[in-house]
């Protein structure tokens, strides 16, 4: 599981981990939150509320969490046996996952500097009151983390971000 603040450039993370490792499978989650501008359309599955709510009904997810007013969820995953599942998640949810499997390998992923993520927030176009409001849930997030022994890894280089978390994958593979 990969978690972090927002802007802390997790999506990126996950797609290149994905590409240099065939092993993993990234699922794609679910949200109630619009598309944002230049958001690729499969960057998650996106639904109005009662779809939502009915898959939630319908015991469709392995976990969901509501995050700034928005749904978001992990579908029951349909990988192959030998493929290991990467989830680009919140940390509530990774409290779930963790829970059902004590195995799951949790990262953090953190920004170098709090202004260094507000600036990526308005780089990709997130307005003030909403880099506001993920800047203060990014600091809820880091303690609930800390609370769940996840790993940190500073974001302070992408490449070198991608490699300390490839190696982590694989020491957890070889435990
Ligand atoms: P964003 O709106 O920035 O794409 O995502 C907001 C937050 O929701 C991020 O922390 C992201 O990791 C988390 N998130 C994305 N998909 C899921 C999911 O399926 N389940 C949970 N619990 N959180 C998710």
């Amino acid at each position: 599981m990969v978690s972090g603040p927002g802007g802390v450039g997790k999506g990126t993370i996950a797609r290149l981990l994905v590409e240099r490792d065939g092993r993993l499978w990234l699922s794609r989650s679910w949200t109630t939150r619009p598309q944002r501008p230049g958001e690729p359309d499969d960057a998650y599955v996106f639904v109005d509320h009662d779809t939502f709510r009915s898959h939630i009904e319908a015991d469709g997810f392995l976990e969901w969490a509501e995050f700034h007013g928005n749904l978001y969820g992990t579908p029951w995953p349909d990988a192959p046996d030998d493929r290991d599942l990467l989830l680009e998640i919140d940390v509530q949810g990774a409290r779930s996952v963790a829970e059902r499997d004590p195995a799951a390998l949790l990262i953090f992923v953190d920004s170098p500097t709090r202004s260094d993520q507000a600036e990526r927030l308005r780089q990709r176009g997130d307005p003030e009151d909403a880099v506001r409001r993920r800047l203060a849930e990014g600091d809820r997030e880091r303690s609930r983390a800390a609370d769940l022994a996840a790993i940190e890894v500073i974001n302070d280089d992408l490449a070198r971000t991608v490699e300390e978390i490839a190696s982590l994958i694989e020491a957890r593979r070889g435990a």
